[in-house]
C-alpha cells in the first residue's frame, strides 16, 4: 500500500493523543522525555530522519507547550563487532544538521554497562535469570517455533551461586565466546518467542569503542533498552513496530527489577514503549544492510552518494534539513505499515527549494546555436534578476553573443504541430533576451542534427511583442556559447527501476538498479556561476535545482541535480 500525503496524515501522530492523556492524567506528572537510540554500526538514513523528527520534534513541541520535556540521544553500543567511532561522529552530525539538540552531549549505553551488570545479577538473585551452557545451535532447537512451545535448558535450575559465579567468570573473560550466556528465565511455552528465556548476556572478546577491553560480556539490545530509558527517567519510549512483541520483555525486566530499583535508585516513574509504522519510501531501500551492500559491491561510491537515502547522501543531493523536517511532519505518524510515494517527497523538496534558489541560466544537453546575423565579437551585456519573486537576490549579467548554447531538446526537426519550440522555420524566445528563427539545420555524417543557424529580431529584445510580428509561444534557457562556463553535471534520479525493489521474492534487489540514477553530463552554465560557492544551491531556469558539489575545483566546477522542475517553463505562470 502507498500513502498520499492528505489533510488527514499531516494531522495524525496517534503519539501526541497518548501524551496528551498521560499529561492529563498526570501520569508522569508535567514530563515529556523522549530518546533516540541508534546502533553506531553505520549512517543514518531518512527512515531514521523519521524517528529523529518524531522524538526531538515531541520535546520541542511540548516544551513550547510548557511541559518539562527533554530528547536524549543514546547510543546503543552494545554490540562492539560492528560498532566504530566513525559511526558515532556521524551520526551526530546528522542530528545537528537536521536542526536538533540532544542536551549537553551523547549518551551511550556504555556508560551504563556497571548498572546492567547489577541489574542481571539481581535477577540472578531473584532466580529470574542463569547461566546457560546450550551453544547457539542446541538453543535454537530447545526455543521451539511458533506451533511448537520450546524446552527448558538442562541449566535453568542451576542454584542462584552457581550463577553468579559462572556470570562473574564470563565477565572476567575466564568463558570462551559462545559457550555461555546469561538467559531470563521466563517461560519456554510462551506464545511471544521473545519470552522463551531470551539471552540477556553474551560474551564478545572484542575491543569497544568506548570501554575499550573492560568489558568481556556485553547486555543484549532488549534487556540493556528498558533499563536505559528507566535510568534516564524516559516516560515515552517510541520504536518501529517490528519491536511490538519485545514489548512484553521490556515491561517484564522492568516490573522484575522495580523493587531494586525503588532500593537502589530515586527514580520519577518508569517509561513505557509505543511502536509507530517505520518509513517506507518508493524507489530505495531503508536498511543500513542493504545500503552497506551497495557501498561495498561498488554500486555507489560511498555512504554520501548522492543517490542514497542516507541523509548524508541527500545533503550532498543537495536536499534542505527543512525538507527532510517538513516531509516527516507531513507523512504522520500511524501504526499502520506503508510505503510513502516519492513524488511526495520530491513535491516537498521543490517547494522548499523554490524560494531559497537564485536562478541562472544552465543548458544540461547541449546544441550550438549560430546567429548568423549577430556580428561576429560582438557582446551584449543582460541584466537579469537573480530571482523574479525575490528582489533581494539581486541581479546579474548574461552576456548575450553569436553563439550559444541551448538544449537538444529545445530543438525538434519533424516537430508536432503542438510543438512551440525551436523547428526547420520556426520561431522561438531566448528568455531576457531576442526572438530566433531557425533557418537553417547542420548535421554530421551520422545525420545527427550538430549546429542551428539562425536569424535574431532586434525589435523583440527582453520581451517586446512587436505589431503584426508572429506569435510565439516557446521561451527557452540559452548560455553564450563562448562566455558560458563548462560544468560537470551529475544528474541524480532514483535509485532504482522499481517502486518496491525489495518486492520480488525471487531476484536481489540489486537487479533493479537504475544504471541512470547518476549520468554525467558536460553541461554549460552562464558565466556569473563563477562566484557560486561549495554548496550553493541554484535553479538552473526550467531545468531543475542544482548543488555546487565538493568535488569542485578552481579548473572544474560539479553539480549535482537535486531534482528536476515538474512542470516545464511553458505551463509556468511566473515565467
Ligand atoms: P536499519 O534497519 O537501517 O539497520 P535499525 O533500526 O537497525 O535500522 P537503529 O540504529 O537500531 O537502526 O535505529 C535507531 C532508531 O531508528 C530505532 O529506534 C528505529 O526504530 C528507528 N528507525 C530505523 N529505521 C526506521 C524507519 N525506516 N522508520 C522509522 N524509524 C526507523
Ligand atoms: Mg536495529
Amino acid at each position: 500500500m502507498t500513502q498520499e500525503v492528505t489533510e488527514e496524515t499531516k494531522k495524525t501522530n496517534f503519539i501526541k493523543h497518548i501524551i496528551d492523556e498521560d499529561l492529563s492524567s498526570g501520569k508522569n506528572g508535567n514530563r515529556v522525555y523522549t530518546r533516540f537510540p541508534p546502533e553506531p554500526n553505520g549512517y543514518l538514513h531518512i527512515g531514521h530522519a523519521k524517528s529523529i523528527c518524531l522524538n526531538f520534534g515531541l520535546a520541542e513541541e511540548y516544551s513550547a507547550q510548557g511541559h518539562e520535556t527533554k530528547c536524549n540521544l543514546r547510543f546503543d553500543d552494545t554490540n562492539p563487532v560492528k560498532e566504530k567511532k566513525e559511526y558515532i561522529d556521524s551520526i551526530q552530525e546528522d542530528i545537528k544538521w537536521l536542526g536538533f539538540e540532544y542536551g549537553e552531549e551523547a549518551l551511550f549505553a556504555s556508560n551504563y554497562f556497571d548498572t546492567l551488570y547489577e541489574c542481571a545479577r539481581e535477577l540472578i538473585r531473584l532466580g529470574k535469570a542463569y547461566v546457560c551452557e546450550l551453544n547457539a545451535e542446541q538453543m535454537r532447537e530447545y526455543r521451539g517455533n511458533l506451533k511448537e512451545p520450546g524446552k527448558n535448558s538442562p541449566f535453568r535450575e542451576r542454584s542462584v551461586d552457581e550463577s553468579l559465579t559462572l556470570f562473574e567468570k564470563m565477565k572476567n573473560g575466564e568463558v570462551e565466546e559462545g559457550t555461555m550466556t546469561l538467559r531470563a528465565k521466563i517461560d519456554m511455552a510462551s506464545p511471544l518467542m521473545v519470552m522463551r528465556d531470551p539471552v540477556i548476556y553474551r560474551i564478545v572478546k572484542a575491543s569497544h569503542p568506548m570501554t575499550g577491553d573492560k568489558w568481556s560480556v556485553y547486555p543484549m539490545y532488549d534487556f540493556a533498552h528498558c533499563l536505559e530509558d528507566m535510568l534516564e527517567d524516559i516516560t515515552h519510549s517510541l520504536c518501529t513496530v517490528e519491536f511490538q512483541d519485545n514489548r512484553r520483555f521490556y515491561d517484564w525486566t522492568l516490573e522484575t527489577l522495580t523493587p531494586y530499583f525503588e532500593k537502589n535508585h530515586s527514580k520519577k516513574g518508569r517509561p513505557y514503549q509505543t511502536e509507530f509504522a517505520p518509513l517506507n519510501l518508493e524507489y530505495t531501500v531503508v536498511s543500513k544492510r542493504y545500503l552497506r551492500a551497495l557501498i561495498e559491491e561498488g554500486h555507489v561510491f560511498g555512504w554520501d552518494d548522492p543517490r542514497l537515502p542516507t541523509l548524508k547522501g541527500i545533503r550532498r543531493r543537495g536536499i534542505r534539513p527543512e525538507a527532510i523536517r517538513n516531509f516527516t511532519d507531513q507523512i504522520g505518524v500511524t501504526k499502520k505499515d506503508s510505503t510513502i510515494t516519492l513524488e511526495t517527497l520530491e513535491n516537498i523538496v521543490r517547494d522548499d527549494l523554490g524560494p531559497v534558489c537564485p536562478r541562472v541560466f544552465g543548458v544540461i544537453d547541449p546544441l550550438k546555436v549560430v546567429i548568423t546575423t549577430w556580428e561576429d565579437g560582438h557582446v551584449q551585456n543582460i541584466e537579469a534578476d537573480y530571482h523574479p519573486k525575490d528582489p533581494d537576490y539581486g541581479k546579474r549579467i548574461v552576456p548575450m553573443t553569436r553563439e550559444i548554447y541551448i538544449e537538444k531538446s529545445d530543438f525538434m526537426e519533424d516537430a508536432p504541430k503542438k510543438f512551440f519550440r525551436l523547428k526547420p522555420e520556426g520561431y522561438v524566445r531566448l528568455k531576457f533576451s531576442y526572438v530566433l528563427k531557425c533557418d537553417e539545420v547542420i548535421k554530421n555524417d551520422q545525420g545527427e542534427v550538430i549546429e542551428i543557424r539562425c536569424t535574431h529580431f532586434p525589435e523583440t529584445f527582453g520581451g517586446v511583442k512587436p505589431e503584426g510580428f508572429p506569435k510565439v509561444k516557446g521561451i527557452i534557457n540559452w548560455v553564450s556559447a563562448s562566455h558560458g562556463v563548462e560544468i560537470e553535471n551529475r544528474l541524480v534520479d532514483r535509485l532504482f527501476t522499481v517502486p518496491n525493489p525489495m518486492g520480488d521474492k525471487e531476484r536481489d534487489y540489486k537487479e533493479f538498479l537504475n544504471p541512470e540514477a547518476m549520468i554525467v553530463q558536460k553541461s554549460f552554465v552562464e558565466p556569473s556561476i563563477r562566484t557560486a560557492k561549495i554548496g550553493e544551491r541554484y535553479q538552473f531556469e526550467r531545468q531543475g535545482y542544482f548543488i555546487l558539489d565538493q568535488d569542485s575545483t578552481k579548473e572544474k566546477l560539479v553539480f549535482n541535480r537535486i531534482m528536476t522542475l515538474k512542470d516545464t517553463w511553458a505551463k509556468r505562470k511566473d515565467n
